[in-house]
């Protein structure tokens, strides 16, 4: 099934690619609008059946008449892969003008970071540009949606726990401030336009992942290259830290990353996960004084 949240936070569910099926009374009433993805994750066992006759019998709402939100848009965190493709890490590496000659590790180093949820944005809202002179980056990433408490799981338990996968850009302000606070800026963790459920993907370690800058392809990766796979970074990241049911894992990014500007569009196919499609405009003038 394909998820969605529209408007002012109803969730549906996709029926063929231009109709949706509301599926906002599933969810009681005194629950909090953004948090109502998070309520429909946490009860899917109870919910999954009635959220399918719904979208099989429910009336149908034309696409063109809603405007799509972020499908997750209040997860508790978003636990983030850094340097998690070798190739990826070779280019960075080459970067010195960014890292100083410093020797780029991998995952196996950094091993993760959190981004901040309000970074989250939907499809129909622009990623925002801070700063008119500092370089801003794509990253397209495998998004996992955890679906069930995982703590201290092991890789084995651990595709258990996925409810889902979203297509998702961690966006990346570059220069030396710490790499959370540089990836947490508004708008600068866009998923979407939906969840697919975990049955419709089968295995996430061998999806092909493209992404186009205005059309061009820039990004051409399979998770198959990932360092840690989604069963390891699962492991891993649950040993720190409880991972709740709507919490959003960034996987890490393949090759080709590169910098954005006003107006492009960005588009991020994952296959059997979906497209997204993002547009980029300025609002430079948010003038906090951070380093360059
Ligand atoms: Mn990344």
């Amino acid at each position: 099934m394909r998820l969605s949240v529209f408007d002012d936070h109803r969730l549906a569910a996709w029926a063929g690619d231009d109709e949706l099926v509301e599926l906002t009374e599933l969810i009681e009433p005194t629950v909090d609008p953004p948090r109502r993805m998070t309520a429909l994750i946490a009860g899917w066992e109870r919910l999954a059946g009635r959220a399918a006759e719904l979208a099989a019998s429910g009336p149908r709402i034309d696409r063109a008449d809603v405007t799509l939100r972020a499908p997750q848009p209040a997860p508790s965190k978003i636990v983030a892969a850094p340097v998690n493709y070798h190739a990826h890490q070779r280019e960075m590496g080459g970067d010195h003008g960014f890292y100083r000659g410093d020797r780029i590790q991998t995952i196996e180093t950094y091993v993760g970071f959190v981004k901040a949820p309000s970074s989250i944005v939907g499809p129909e809202q622009p990623i925002e540009l801070p700063y008119a002179d500092r370089r801003t980056d794509y990253e397209g990433e495998l998004g996992v949606v955890i679906g069930s408490t995982a703590s201290r799981v092991r890789r084995d338990d651990a595709l258990a726990h996925v409810f889902g996968y979203v297509p998702l850009l961690d966006i990346t302000l570059r220069g030396a401030e710490d790499r959370s606070f540089r990836k947490s800026f508004d708008t600068f963790t866009p998923v979407g336009p939906w969840i697919v459920t975990a049955d419709e993907v089968g295995d996430p370690g061998n999806l092909v992942l493209e992404l186009r800058l205005n059309g061009e392809r820039r990004q051409h990766g399979t998770t198959r290259d990932l360092i840690y796979g989604v069963p390891r970074l699962i492991e891993v990241y649950s040993q720190a830290m409880t991972l709740w049911p709507g919490d959003v894992i960034a996987t890490g990014t393949p090759e080709g990353v590169g910098a954005i500007g006003p107006e492009d569009e960005i588009e991020l196919t994952i296959e059997r996960v979906g497209t997204l499609r993002m547009h980029v405009t300025a609002r430079y003038g948010a003038d906090v004084s951070v380093a360059s």
